[in-house]
Order: C-alpha cells, then structure tokens, then sequence
C-alpha cells in the first residue's frame, strides 16, 4: 500500500507524534526493522506543507554520495568503528548466518532489550527477567547478570579456564580468544563456538522468558549452550574439533 508521510504522522499540542498502526508483525526480523525505523524517526517531524520527496537526511539539499554515506554510517553504528579495529572475523566463523548477524547486533548495542525498547515506551518495565533486579540493557544481560554470570561460570569450569566477562569489551576479547585453551589457533576457533553458543542460548532463554512465560533455570540455559557447542563444534575443519562429555568441554 502507498502512503503518504501525512498519513502516518498526527499533529498534537506537544508537537505531533508518528502512527505506526502496522497489521501485524510476525518475526524477531520485523520487530527489528520496526524499532529502528521508530529510533529513526524519533525527534523528527515532518513538514505539513510540502510535497512528500526523497533527500538525502545528511544536509537535505545534495544528492547522496557515497564518502558521505560511509561516514554517516560509521557516525550511526558507535560499536562499529571499535570492531573494525579489532580486525572483525564474525562473518568467517562456523556458525549460523542468523547468528552471526544477531551478535553484529548485539555489538551495535541494537538488540530489542527492554533499556532499547523504552526509548520509545518510556513507561514500560525495564526490569531484567532473570534477576528481576537490575535495568535489562545489553551488558547487564549477557555480562553483569548475576543468572548468566553462573553461566560463564560453568564454562569456565568445563573449559578449565578462566573466563571472565564483566563488560562488552570482556565478551568481545571471549569471542576472538580463549585464553588458556592450548595453542593460539585453538583458542581463535574455540571462541568463536563457545562463546558465540553461550551469547546465542541467552537471547532465546530470555526470549522464552519474556515472551512464552517460561522460567528461566540455569541448567536449562546450561544445557541449551552445550547443545549449541555440540553443533557448532561439529563444523570445525582439520584435526581440531569441540567435545561435550560429562560437563566438560574438550578441544581434541
Ligand atoms: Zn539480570
């Protein structure tokens, strides 16, 4: 269906608001596409007396190039410009596309948390489903959390190593290493399986949580992981591979 801006958009005393009266969503990838084009248009009103065009948002007045583009972009995506200096190999990992994808987002800070979604429901609970304490922002819940601190916990205990995530820079440094798991290739490769699975497990416990009235169990959560890493690891190439075997993870 074609519309106009001025169909969307409804003037008010305190300056007008959109309306996003959307039939229906029916995927995680709608609702995605959805809260960014709200976060978009968030603060920004439309002009009632000129005709609807298509311009280029940086100054309205010239045609898009794309030096201007490259720069908005990076100007838009703050997680984006860290990442790339830390040589980004998401998109080379043997995980699966949506993953990939998911975890991009999560860098970008740009996943529907409940501190995200507030931005434009200021009124709504933000309140971490699993520790029913703290704000749900994207540290709290795949860092500071104290359920899914018991999480890295037992990875740390199954991988005999030391994994210690309290920020976005920590999860990040766990994604590209694994310190203290044989060689330097092994730990790259191991990384990007089990730290990737653990991230990947959270969302979807949350998302059960949240949405499906589930209760969250850190066995559950624990389990979901180590089947995560028991396909992923099975991708592996070469002579190295993941193992899952009594409550201990095995780089053989
Ligand atoms: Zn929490």
């Amino acid at each position: 269906m074609e519309v106009a801006v001025k169909h969307i958009w409804v003037d008010c005393v305190s300056g007008g608001d959109w309306l996003l009266n959307l039939r229906r969503i029916s995927c995680d990838v709608q609702v995605q596409e959805v809260a960014e084009l709200l976060l978009c248009l968030d603060q920004k009103a439309p002009d009632p007396c000129s005709e609807d065009s298509m311009v280029w948002g940086e100054n309205m007045v010239e045609n898009y190039r794309v030096k201007q583009g490259y720069e908005w972009w990076k100007r838009d995506s703050p997680g984006l410009t860290s990442m790339m200096s830390k040589n980004l190999k998401i998109w080379q990992w043997k995980i699966p596309l949506k993953v990939k994808i998911f975890l991009w987002l999560v860098f970008q800070q740009r996943i529907l948390t409940k501190s995200y979604r507030a931005k434009w429901r200021p009124h709504m609970d933000t309140t971490c489903e699993f520790c029913a304490v703290d704000t749900e922002t994207v540290e709290h819940m795949f860092c500071s959390c104290p359920a899914v601190m018991q999480l890295w916990n037992l990875i740390s205990v199954a991988t005999s190593s030391r994994i210690r995530i309290q920020n976005m820079e920590d999860l990040w440094t766990h994604m590209v290493v694994a310190p203290n798991l044989g060689d330097e290739a092994v730990q790259v490769r191991v990384a990007s399986i089990i730290t990737p699975a653990a991230v990947w497990a959270i969302w979807l416990t949350r998302n059960g949580v949240v949405f499906r009235n589930q209760r969250f169990y850190i066995e559950n959560l624990w389990e979901m992981t180590v089947g995560l890493i028991r396909d992923w690891g099975g991708s592996l190439t070469g002579a190295r591979s993941v193992n899952v075997y009594r409550g201990k993870i095995f780089i053989t």
